[in-house]
């Protein structure tokens, strides 16, 4: 599946608006592009732990999705201080498998998205691209990717200049 880069900005800047409340809304597109997303308030008793649609306003958006001639590919939320990976009420909630469920995670600097497809009990991850990145923004999990290498790297080298301190203040082997 891939994202157009303006529908995952929307989605980031709306669970931004949202947090610490977990935010919700619909995907729309075409096939295999994601093209729109639109927010849907969230219903849940404390929306801070999870997330439901209002039922009013999905059928509201659901008719906006149809007057566009897009399809509804399917849902997104938030989840303002966990990993994107689907909650055990996620799986039970996500009801129709045909529906995509987009988790988009705040827990680090740099936002996460992560595409799941829910069949009963069984979440699958799947593969999501930006259908047209600017060069400058190209993948949020990328750049997380490469500062998780950095640090390693620097952590490994801070390891290795240990070692040869420690190693030069050993007396010589006589
Ligand atoms: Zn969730």
């Amino acid at each position: 599946m891939r994202i157009t880069y303006p529908t995952a900005r929307d989605i980031v800047e709306h669970a931004s608006a949202q947090s610490p409340r977990e935010a919700c809304g619909l995907l729309a597109g075409k096939g295999a592009l994601i093209s729109l997303a639109l927010p849907v308030a969230n219903a849940a008793a404390v929306p801070e732990q999870a997330f439901e649609l209002a039922p009013d306003e999905q059928l509201r958006r659901l008719k906006q999705i149809d007057a566009a001639g897009l399809d509804w590919l399917g849902m997104y939320h938030s989840h303002p201080g966990s990993p994107p990976i689907p909650s055990p009420s996620d799986i039970a909630g996500a009801v129709d498998h045909a529906l995509l469920q987009l988790i988009v995670s705040l827990a680090d600097p740099k936002p996460r998205l992560k595409l799941w497809r829910i069949d009963g009990a069984i979440a699958l991850p799947l593969e999501l691209d930006f259908a047209d990145a600017p060069s400058s923004q190209h993948d949020i999990g990328e750049l997380t990717r490469k500062q998780r290498l950095g640090m390693l790297a620097a952590g490994v080298l801070s390891v290795l200049a240990l070692l040869v301190i420690a190693m030069a203040l050993l007396p010589p082997a006589s």
